[in-house]
């Protein structure tokens, strides 16, 4: 038991006995001992009432200066400071995170488990129109109305990023991520990225621009190196100079061909007039002519087709698509190789090209690069084989245009495999 509670059991029981011995004196030992009795309560029923109020932040509590209730008095009243204490330190806190998050360029909502914001920083209100005092406690997707937001709050995309039109400056565009935000929560960041959209249309605009302006040029070039390497005058020597200033010309030509398709591509936002298209028909077209230039006749290409598959796109697009993967496993593999060609429908139901070869392969690192442009995994066969760097850029378009992707797989010393994946939707039959 504690000292405090001891010494206050001491003290009722010596009051009791003098009341006692006082009672017994005047010969009234009933009534004196009730009226202690009464006078003992009335003094506990006073301190805690005293209690009460105070603990409900009203009065200060009586000056008892020793005995248990001095105890209980001074024991809260430390609590009192240290949790004082604690809410000032997490006050302190809270308002750290408030200025840091108000600091934040982008615009950062806090989402409850139902969308509901539970806090926003200031970038939210002139980025997203959204007020933490005013919209808080209310649901994102009731003050921003984009079936985009939908998809990606519903955990419907493949990578939790779209893009939106902003809904406080008309033209400018916002790229919003959400993110897991401690148990249950989930933070959206928006950021604008009109500036970043607009230098890529300015550079798209640039590079169609210089290829355009070269095409023809190069075109009236190449004619003329044409017309001489026939003239019989020239001795062997300058023949075969003439061999090689051509074969760079053609080069320049084929970079700029792809890059006008790129550029094509990239302008065109979308597939208006798709219809369907008889793909086993143009992959076997595309074996045919590839092999019958002669340049491959060594290699083996065995097809699997499906006849019945229709897929709809744009006949021209999906052609680059056949084209550039079937010429570049013929062309990266060394004569003897076979490549497995197939167009069928997998499992999942997708619509799937693939073009497996057992030539020398990739290595790991370059996996993730080959789709960007100018990136080769072997520069020196990619230049001797009149490649522009540009095959599998123009392949990856097409494929996002259709809804689709463009997956690689490859073991050096083994071989490759690219699958074109359409989106099922696109199937026909
Ligand atoms: P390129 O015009 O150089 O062929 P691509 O974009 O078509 O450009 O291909 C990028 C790179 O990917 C090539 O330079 C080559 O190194 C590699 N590559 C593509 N297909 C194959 C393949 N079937 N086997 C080995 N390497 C390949």
């Amino acid at each position: 038991m504690q000292k405090a509670v001891i010494d206050e059991r001491n003290r009722v029981i010596a009051i009791l006995v003098i009341a006692a011995i006082v009672g017994w004196v005047i010969d009234q030992l009933p009534w004196v001992l009730a009226l202690t009795g009464i006078a003992l309560a009335v003094h506990a029923i006073w301190h805690g009432s005293r209690l009460l109020d105070w603990l409900q932040g009203g009065a200060k509590p009586p000056p008892a200066q020793s005995g248990l209730w001095a105890e209980i008095y001074s024991q809260m009243r430390r609590e009192r400071r240290a949790s004082e204490g604690r809410r000032r330190k997490l006050l302190d806190m809270l308002r750290w995170y408030s200025d840091s998050s108000d600091a934040l360029p982008d615009a950062a909502l806090i989402l409850d488990e139902h969308n509901t914001i539970i806090g926003s920083n200031q970038a939210a209100r002139h980025t997203l129109g959204i007020d933490n005092k005013r919209d808080r406690g209310q649901r994102v997707d009731n003050l921003l109305r984009d079936p985009m937001l939908l998809t990606l709050l519903n955990d419907e995309l493949p990578e939790p990023v779209i893009e939106m039109d902003s809904p406080v400056n008309a033209g400018d565009t916002l790229r919003l991520r959400l993110t897991a935000y401690g148990a249950g929560s989930r933070l959206l960041l928006a950021q604008d990225i009109s500036e970043q959209i607009h230098n890529q249309e300015t550079r798209q605009a640039f590079v169609a621009n210089v290829s355009h302006e070269l095409h023809t040029p190069l075109t009236v070039v190449n004619g003329h190196l044409e017309l001489l390497l026939d003239d019989p005058d020239f001795t062997e020597v300058q023949r075969e100079q003439l061999l090689q200033v051509s074969a760079q010309s053609n080069r320049m030509q084929a970079i700029v061909q792809d890059l006008l398709s790129l550029a094509r591509l990239e302008s065109a936002p979308s597939l208006a007039d798709s219809a369907p298209v008889q793909m086993a028909q143009l992959i076997q077209l595309e074996v045919d002519t590839l092999l019958g230039s002669g340049r491959f006749s060594e290699h083996h290409v065995q097809c699997a087709l499906d006849q019945n598959l229709q897929l709809l796109g744009r006949q021209t697009e999906l052609q680059s698509v056949i084209h550039n993967l079937l010429h570049n496993a013929l062309r990266y593999t060394p004569a003897g190789s076979t490549i497995d060609v197939e167009w069928s429908r997998l499992p999942s139901g997708r619509p799937a090209f693939k073009v497996s070869d057992n030539g020398p392969g990739i290595a790991a690192e370059h996996l993730p690069h080959l789709t960007e442009r100018f990136y080769r995994a072997d520069p020196g066969r990619s230049s001797a084989t009149g490649g522009t760097g540009l095959g599998l850029a123009i392949v990856k378009h097409v494929l996002q245009r259709h809804g689709g992707e463009l997956q690689i797989s490859s073991i050096e010393g083994e071989g490759s495999e690219f699958l074109a994946l359409y989106s099922v939707e696109r199937a026909t039959s």
